[in-house]
């Protein structure tokens, strides 16, 4: 029909569907596959359908010696512009006064090409009409402008399909836009005969939508095939001790564990297929204390002991769960998890998991309410009574800030205490008129407890560092559980008393205090373990690049000279391993993982949808192509042959597939990573952010 769908009315077998070409559909199924990019989102202006005008843009270098006007201010349109402006000259149409919404490295892109020149851009500006292949009439604050140009690009974001597809009738189970359509066995909404497959379902690979496409259009001629998941699935079940069919294994593993009771089949199943089943024998370590791994373990079968020092023990048993508090965090793992007899353990990814606490409410409030009164035992409480903990949880509220948002200010009253959930924030005070850092409290802490004891005004400024989750425990709760626990006093007045002698050590430095405000700027907050260079050791050899050029095929995933410096500390461009990767989080085919040590790599699995060079705030990831197998070091050096250490080798023809490359921490190399063996002088050093605060703090 080459029209687009507009209306979907009523049910199976009656629908009625309206196209934008006016025509008119009777049908008694449909299956939507309309994906998750929405339709991207007209200008609204005249000439806004000429071929002059898209909404796309497929080639950069399909276009040379053109004038380019390009709309919007997002990420798509920064890197259209940039790449645009290789070959042609380019104007950016802005409406507002700022790039806010681009991420760091598209912001310095464009800020530097406007500043050089080789862009130009039209700031708090609209679109007034479109003359086709000839002209774009601006509104600008002076007043209309006429832009003669060749082509017009508009990047101004898609219209969601979300709105669309409520309105055929289809339901969400929560109002998070993330959250997907609720949909039976056979793909089937709410709405009779209405059904959903692909990405629009959370399917986000190709082979899913097929697959998916055909099993359902099977199941309406009256097949009902059996899903092509079905073998994986047995395969999965083959080892556990049940010898049971795929769908009694997957109500078995419902009615063992009550979090995934009322979630849907067809979300179980997803849940199923990407998570492990593992199945420990007695005495077997689940995982350890200090993993950097954040998966979470629901037990179908047996027991676990939690080891959470050398005296003390948990015991959890069929039904419950355990490894929510790195899930949440992105911390280490508290404690080391050893089976306490032989056990069936669903170990689901976190990718997985978040997607279901944003589809479940009840998921997520049960999680959540784990979360806070484990904090509370490990940090504050260890021998207060369940029953009181559980209800301190019931009065706990979730607060979310973004990086620089403040948590209280010095002199707020104080009215409760926050328990970092993820993210990380820096204490500062107000020292002579000026700011100073004091310290940074990582997730897994808590701040605010100084105003709670003796104090009733804050005596420090909180900010986040970094998008940060706090629990908000009120003033009044928290001094109910002072009354109740005796121990609970004397272990804040500790802390109180070390937070004040750590205050008057950093006042005394503030250089060190201004220091630590620089690595947060970077990123440190997040970050588990960064590379830094000490530039007063730094010689400028780049034998650092050239090491992990050659352990990586030639390419090097550091940039030594690019990143800022303070005070001789440089932070070059060079993955942080956060510890809630921004690159991890839309990656179609699960392709990047977290090792035990804190490590994130990327898996040849990998598809190169660029996805997470976009995603990551620090532009650690290229895309590159396959290499040539890089010489020898030796070779090099002996017959001169081949391609240098750290130079860029070309890749096999034009079309080769770019897959996405970062740091890894060298995590095949015994010894630890290239560049910092490589330094003949020990400037370049990879440490853990508390590490280097902790050195800062002493050094002062
Ligand atoms: C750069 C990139 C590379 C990728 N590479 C791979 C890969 O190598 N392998 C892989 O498995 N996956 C890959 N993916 C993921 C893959 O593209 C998606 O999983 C897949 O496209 C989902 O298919 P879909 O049919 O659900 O949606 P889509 O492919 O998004 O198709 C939806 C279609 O519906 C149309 N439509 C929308 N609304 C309407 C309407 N109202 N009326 C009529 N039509 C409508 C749209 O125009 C579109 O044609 C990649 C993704 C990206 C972004
Ligand atoms: S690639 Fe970027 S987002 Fe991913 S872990 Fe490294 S620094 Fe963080
Ligand atoms: S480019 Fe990045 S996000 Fe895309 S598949 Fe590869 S690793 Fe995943
Ligand atoms: S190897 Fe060491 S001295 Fe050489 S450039 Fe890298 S950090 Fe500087």
């Amino acid at each position: 029909y080459n029209a687009e769908v507009t209306a979907i009315t009523g049910a199976g077998p009656n629908f009625e569907l309206q196209l934008s070409n006016r025509e008119t559909l009777q049908t008694e199924a449909v299956v939507l596959a309309i994906g998750l990019q929405g339709n991207p989102r007209k200008i609204g202006v005249d000439g806004e359908s000429d071929d002059s005008v898209q909404y796309t843009l497929d080639d950069p270098d399909e276009f040379s010696g053109e004038t380019i006007v390009v709309i919007g201010a997002g990420d798509a349109a920064i890197e259209n512009a940039v790449a645009l402006a290789r070959n042609n000259a380019v104007i950016v149409v802005n409406r507002r006064d700022e790039f806010a919404r681009a991420k760091e490295g598209n912001l310095t892109l464009i800020t530097r090409a406007i500043e050089d020149g080789s862009i130009s851009c039209f700031f708090n500006t609209g679109v007034a009409s479109i003359e086709p292949s000839t002209a774009i009439n601006l509104t600008t604050e002076t007043g209309e402008t006429r832009v003669v140009c060749d082509r017009v690009i508009a990047r101004t974001g898609a219209i969601p399909p979300r709105r669309f597809v409520e309105s055929a009738g289809i339901r969400f189970p929560s109002d998070d836009p993330t959250t997907l359509p609720e949909l039976s066995g056979h793909y089937e909404s709410n709405v009779p005969g209405l059904y959903v497959i692909g990405a629009l379902g959370g399917y986000p690979l190709i082979k899913q939508a097929m697959n998916q496409g055909f099993e359902v259009v099977e199941f309406i001629k009256g097949d009902d095939i059996l899903p092509a998941d079905h073998g994986i699935l047995e395969g999965k079940f083959q080892h556990l001790p049940y010898r049971k069919n795929v769908d009694d294994t997957l109500a078995l593993i419902r009615t063992s564990v009550p979090i995934f009771e009322n979630i849907n089949g067809l979300v179980l199943r997803e849940l199923v297929l990407a998570s492990e089943l593992l199945t420990p024998k007695l005495g077997d370590v689940i995982f350890h204390k200090n993993d950097y791994t954040n998966s979470f373990m629901s037990i179908v079968d047996g027991e676990v002991q939690v080891e959470i020092d050398d005296e003390k023990f948990i015991t959890l048993g069929r039904g419950q769960f355990f490894g929510e508090m790195s899930l949440l965090s992105g911390r280490r793992r508290s404690a080391t998890v050893r089976a306490s007899a032989d056990c069936v353990v669903l170990e689901t990814p976190r990718r997985e998991m978040i997607k279901l606490m944003n589809s479940y409410e009840l998921v997520r409030k049960i999680v959540d309410q784990h979360f806070i009164i484990r904090t509370l035992r490990a940090g504050l409480v260890p021998d207060a009574p369940q029953g009181e903990l559980e209800s301190v949880a019931e009065t706990a509220e979730l607060v979310s800030f973004r990086a620089g948002d403040i948590l209280f200010r010095e002199g707020d009253s104080a009215d409760g205490l926050h328990l970092i959930r993820n993210g990380s924030v820096s204490v500062s005070r107000n020292i002579g008129g000026r700011d100073i850092v004091t310290t940074y409290v990582a997730a897994g802490n808590y701040v605010g407890e100084m105003g709670l004891v003796g104090e009733t005004r804050r005596s420090a400024t909180v900010k986040a560092t970094v998008a940060t989750e706090s629990i908000f425990l009120r003033g009044d709760v928290f001094q109910t559980m002072l009354l109740r626990n005796s121990g609970l006093r004397e272990r804040i007045q500790n802390k109180v008393k070390e937070r004040i002698s750590e205050n008057l050590r950093m006042e005394a430095a503030p250089d060190a205090g201004d220091l630590i405000s620089f690595l947060m700027q970077q990123g440190l907050g997040e970050a588990t373990d960064v590379l830094l260079i000490d530039e007063s050791l730094c010689i400028g050899c780049d034998n650092c690049e050239k090491a992990c050029a050659e352990t990586h095929d030639g390419t090097s995933r550091l940039d030594r000279a690019a990143g800022p410096s303070y005070a001789q500390v440089h932070v070059p461009t060079s993955c942080r391993h956060c510890e809630d990767p921004h690159c991890m989080k839309d990656c179609p085919p699960d392709a990047i993982r977290r090792a035990p040590n804190g490590e994130v790599y990327i898996q040849d699995s990998c598809i190169g949808c660029g996805n997470c060079e976009r995603n990551c705030p620090y532009d650690v990831i290229q895309m590159a192509g396959p290499k040539e197998a890089a010489p020898s070091l030796f070779n090099w050096l002996l017959t001169g042959s081949g391609a240098a250490p750290g130079e860029r080798l070309t890749a096999n023809g034009p079309n080769a597939i770019k897959k996405a490359v970062k740091c890894d921490m060298c995590k095949d190399l015994s010894g630890g990573p290239a560049c910092v063996r490589a330094c003949p002088t020990g400037a370049a050093l990879r440490m853990s952010p508390s590490e280097f605060v902790t050195l800062t703090k002493r050094a002062n």
